[in-house]
């Protein structure tokens, strides 16, 4: 194995072992959550090395760097899913590789996302990204929907030709009533996602936690955890 193989093989196990005992100490099977690593900001020949050990989900935040890492790792048996704030004007290009897109927040980009999944035929995942830290009304300062707006912009989705609604995503806040807490904010995701499936029993994701807090999130019901830099290194750049 090269370096870098032994490297992120190392990471993975690790990662592999906080969520099996995550899982373990909250009385939930392995098989109920599912790792997605986050592969921001590094390179395609990572993501074939994830591939090789075994992993199935990535997810890129930033189209610009997404959209060539996916032509290039088009042969591999990858789920791709797209957790950035996401400008309408990008849309086109990510329906092109993404199984997925989990922020989802405003009705505009339903709009797009629902033409583009129908030009190209395909069908894609949509997860509602909820605000905790966000006003009534109010959008997140990194994305997200109040939990006030989930319910029109879920029905919106589940209406949209090409799209699946899938869940919930959140990323725990820094700011607001949740901020330092998170066990508390999952818990109110899970909340959410209750009520949500209430109407839509098939949104059944709830994508939450990442490498500093996937405990938290595993000890809340999350279905899927977003991890990066405990997998792939500390990130050279912001991302
Ligand atoms: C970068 C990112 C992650 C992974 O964060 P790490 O702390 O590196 O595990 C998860 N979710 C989103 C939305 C991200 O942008």
């Amino acid at each position: 194995m090269t370096d870098r193989k032994d490297e992120l093989a190392a990471n993975l196990a690790k990662v592999e072992r906080r969520i099996a005992d995550a899982c373990e100490a909250a009385g939930r099977g392995r098989d109920e959550v599912t790792l997605i690593v986050v592969t921001k900001t590094y390179p395609a020949t990572d993501v074939r090395i994830l591939a090789e050990l075994g992993v199935r989900h990535v997810a890129e935040n930033r189209d610009q760097d997404a959209a060539p890492k996916a032509a290039a790792c088009m042969d591999l048996p990858l789920s791709w899913h797209f957790v950035g704030q996401l400008q309408t004007n990008k849309v086109r290009s990510v329906v092109g590789y993404a199984d997925f897109v989990q922020s989802v927040d405003r009705s505009k980009l339903v709009t797009a996302l629902s033409k583009e999944a129908v030009r190209a035929g395909r069908e894609l995942g949509c997860l509602i990204q909820v605000a905790l830290d966000a006003g009534e009304s109010e959008r997140g300062e990194r994305g997200g929907v109040a939990p006030a707006g989930i319910e029109e912009l879920a029905d919106l989705v589940a209406q949209a030709p090409g799209l699946r609604l899938g869940g919930l995503m959140t990323v725990a806040p820094l700011t607001g009533e949740y901020a330092g807490r998170e066990q508390a904010a999952f818990g109110r995701l899970m909340d959410l996602s209750t009520d949500l499936r209430r109407s839509h029993p098939a949104a059944t994701m709830v994508s939450a936690g990442m490498s500093a807090d996937l405990e938290q999130a595993v000890a809340a019901g999350a279905t899927h955890v977003r991890v990066g830099s405990a997998v792939l290194g500390v990130r050279p750049r912001l991302g």
